[in-house]
């Protein structure tokens, strides 16, 4: 299957981002991460691990990356318009990331709903592990 791009952005397009993924709409994996930074930017995730996934920082000084809990991945937001864009991560000599749905200007139509999901009680190694499994390889990394 051939893979379609997506460009998602932060409000101010200082933070790029570009999805591929051979997916039609009603087959993407929606998920709605319950720790507590997603839900205080009510984030959605998706991800395909057959897919590809690219940054693109117009403006390096307006990146913000933050870390918290188990301090494993790199959430990218932006300081100028305080968008949450999506995360990223190195692991195996390879970067993998997620992108927050309601960045990407023309989600597809058809999505399913969103599925709640936990991950309280992973270990880091678990944590990496489910991630390098689930995320979308990044090419160009934040
Ligand atoms: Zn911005």
């Amino acid at each position: 299957m051939e893979l379609q791009s997506y460009e998602g952005r932060c409000h101010c397009g200082a933070i790029v981002l570009t999805y591929r993924t051979a997916l039609p709409g009603d087959r993407w994996s929606i998920r709605a991460c319950q720790c507590t930074f997603c839900r205080l930017h009510d984030a959605l995730s998706t991800s395909d691990p057959r897919g590809g996934l690219d940054f693109a920082i117009r403006e390096p000084e307006l990146l913000q990356r933050y870390r918290f809990g188990g301090r494993t991945a790199d959430f990218l937001l932006c300081r100028r318009c305080g968008v949450y864009v999506g995360a990223q991560m190195s692991a195996g000599g390879g970067s993998f990331g997620i992108v927050n749905l309601h960045a990407l200007r023309e989600p597809p139509s058809g999505l399913p709903p969103a599925v709640a999901m936990s991950y309280e009680g992973e270990s880091a190694r678990e944590r990496q592990e489910r991630r390098m499994r689930r995320w979308t390889p990044v090419k160009q990394a934040a």
